[in-house]
């Protein structure tokens, strides 16, 4: 399984484009971030939709279904460290493992249309959140000892599934 374990130092996407998904940081501050996630949400129920939703198209990467329920994981990981960096100063993050979390949660086993609900229902939270936050220059450390900004932070979840729906075509 090729996916990158979040150790993987993907840090760089904030000084310069993907040139995998097109991707640039630039395109992005982070204050108009909310709307782009939920202008996304439809695009996953889209991909969900696929009658070979849960379908691998090769062994190195996650099916639509697989990748839907990831990107869920990743708003609920967002929301709480997001809420995190609000409520204290300078907290450093538990590291996330999220092909463990791939295999302890079977996400290829999950039924498409509640992976579809659950990632509206995480999504929006997570922008309502981005819609509160004022201060975008609080900090937190990662594990790896990456420092961002909420601002930084925000704009690494949101390449996280730009990257994804070009991995899906969706
Ligand atoms: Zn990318």
């Amino acid at each position: 399984m090729a996916i990158e374990p979040d150790t993987k130092d993907w840090t760089w996407v904030l000084q310069r484009a993907c040139n995998e998904c097109g991707f640039d940081p630039a395109d992005y501050p982070p204050q108009a971030i909310s709307q782009h996630h939920r202008d996304a949400f439809p695009r996953w129920q889209r991909v969900l939709e696929r009658a070979d939703a849960s379908e691998r198209a090769d062994e190195n990467a996650w099916s639509g279904l697989e990748y839907s329920a990831h990107v869920r994981d990743v708003y609920l990981l967002f929301t709480e460290r997001t809420q995190l960096m609000l409520d204290e100063d300078d907290p450093q993050f538990e590291n996330w493992d999220q092909d463990r979390t791939a295999e302890e949660k079977n996400y290829a086993a999950e039924d498409p249309r509640r992976v579809g609900e659950e990632l509206a229902t995480a999504g929006e939270r997570y922008a309502a959140l981005l819609d509160t936050v004022t201060d975008w220059d609080r900090t937190g450390l990662r594990s790896n000892g990456s420092r961002f900004t909420i601002g930084t932070l925000t704009q690494y979840g949101w390449h996280d599934v730009v990257h994804h729906l070009h991995d899906v075509r969706g």
